[in-house]
């Protein structure tokens, strides 16, 4: 029996539309910016894999912001990449105020190749921009049966511990790490409670924001309608709080305290701009910086004797007693590997707002909206 399974459950009014005819929309919309070809081919496989991941705030919704960074020329089409700092296993690339997600994923092929012969690659980038889903780059290196680790900071945005400004980016973290059989082992979420994105999306589709996820800067949790939560935000009198939320007796120490040290490797020691002096993408020389590592898994153990261990500690997790709430123990990586194989089959959802954001910017910039639309859901 066909197994269909969704870790983001679509909100109607929404169509099902093809993966590639989706990705050919957003690449010639880039194209049609000057990007080039092969690059506008990253963006959107970037964007595109976050919709079929299920990560809608990271997936096409997205394009009005880069198409806006293009426009105001913060994001140099023209960039000329190049790694400045290159001994043994480590580089420095300088994304020259490119498209972060080619330099990203430049990136991580270059520290795979620095662990294919040094067991270890780690490469920074300064100079870049937002790169969107880190989980994309880290799984690269799981095509060469390595654990990829993908980390960025990003515009600040988030409460340090204690504080009520927006000085953290949130900084996201992920782990990408093979396993005998797929779906490979991928952990890769945000440092702060939510992503921005999911209080945009909440915003264009007319979901609540929880209490919880945002503090005003006189120190008052905000919750509710998300399109006034996000207003906020954006007029710079919200911050978002970190992962454990704004007292340490919920463990917001810790996830401020784990997106400052992403900060001080992908700021700080990569030559780009850290905390408040993060740009976003519309901002010139916003200064955004990530770090790429690549493990090789063989260097420490056999392959094989590692897949043992590992499914080992799968199962034993798996068979875990589940506590009563619970219908299923998840892996981290396997929702998003089966929402992946279920969007591929039947068609991603795209709300019929963000369709219709698509469709203006396409003809704006003079580009045919010919995306397939595989089934239409009003209700
Ligand atoms: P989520 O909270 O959705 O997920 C975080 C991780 O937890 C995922 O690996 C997910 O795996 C796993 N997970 C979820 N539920 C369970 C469960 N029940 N058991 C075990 N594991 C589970 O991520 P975020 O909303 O924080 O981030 C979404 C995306 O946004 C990420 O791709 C991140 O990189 C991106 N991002 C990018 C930023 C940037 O500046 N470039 C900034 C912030 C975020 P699974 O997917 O399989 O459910």
């Amino acid at each position: 029996m066909e197994v269909l399974f969704e870790k983001e459950k679509p909100i109607p009014p929404y169509v099902r539309v093809t993966a590639s005819s989706l990705k050919r929309l957003v690449k010639n919309i880039f194209t049609a910016l000057g990007v080039r070809e092969s690059d506008a081919e990253v963006i959107a496989d970037v964007l595109v894999t976050a919709d079929l991941m299920g990560i809608s705030s990271h997936g096409v919704q997205r394009v009005e912001r880069y198409v806006a960074g293009i426009e105001c020329g913060a994001v140099n089409v023209n960039a000329e990449m190049k790694f400045i700092v290159d001994s043994g296993a480590i580089s420095v690339l300088d994304a020259d105020n490119g498209l972060g997600h080619v330099a990203a994923l430049k990136a991580i092929m270059y520290a795979i190749e620095k662990a294919k012969q040094f067991g270890v690659g780690v490469v920074l980038v300064k100079r870049s921009h937002h790169y969107g889903i880190a989980g994309y780059y880290a799984l690269k290196a799981v095509e060469y049966s390595m654990i990829g680790i993908s980390m960025t900071n990003s515009e600040p945005l988030v409460a340090y511990i204690g504080t009520v400004e927006r000085y953290l980016g949130t900084n996201p973290i992920a782990f990408a790490i093979p396993r005998k059989h797929p779906p490979p082992l991928l952990y890769d979420g945000a440092l702060s409670v939510t992503p921005v994105g999911k209080i945009e999306v909440y915003s264009k589709i007319g979901k609540e924001v929880p209490a919880g996820w945002v503090i005003s800067s006189t120190g008052e949790i905000l919750s509710g309608d998300a399109k006034r939560v996000h207003e906020a935000i954006k007029k710079r009198e919200a911050a978002i709080l970190p992962l454990g939320g704004y007292l340490e007796e919920l463990g917001g120490h810790k996830g401020s305290g784990l997106a400052l040290v992403v900060d001080i490797l992908c700021g700080v020691l990569s030559g780009a701009a850290w905390g408040s002096h993060v740009g976003y993408t519309t901002v010139k020389n916003a200064n955004v910086g990530h770090a790429l590592i690549a493990l090789d898994i063989s260097r420490f153990m056999k392959l094989e004797e590692f897949y043992e261990r590992l499914e080992q500690m799968i199962r034993e997790i798996k068979s875990l007693k589940k506590s009563p709430w619970t219908e299923n123990i998840w892996i981290p990586g396997e929702k998003a590997w089966l929402t992946m194989q279920t969007r591929l089959k039947i068609g991603i959802p795209i709300h019929l707002n963000i369709l219709e954001n698509l469709k203006k910017t396409a003809s704006r910039i003079g580009v045919k909206f010919d995306v397939e639309i595989v089934k239409e859901h009003t209700t």
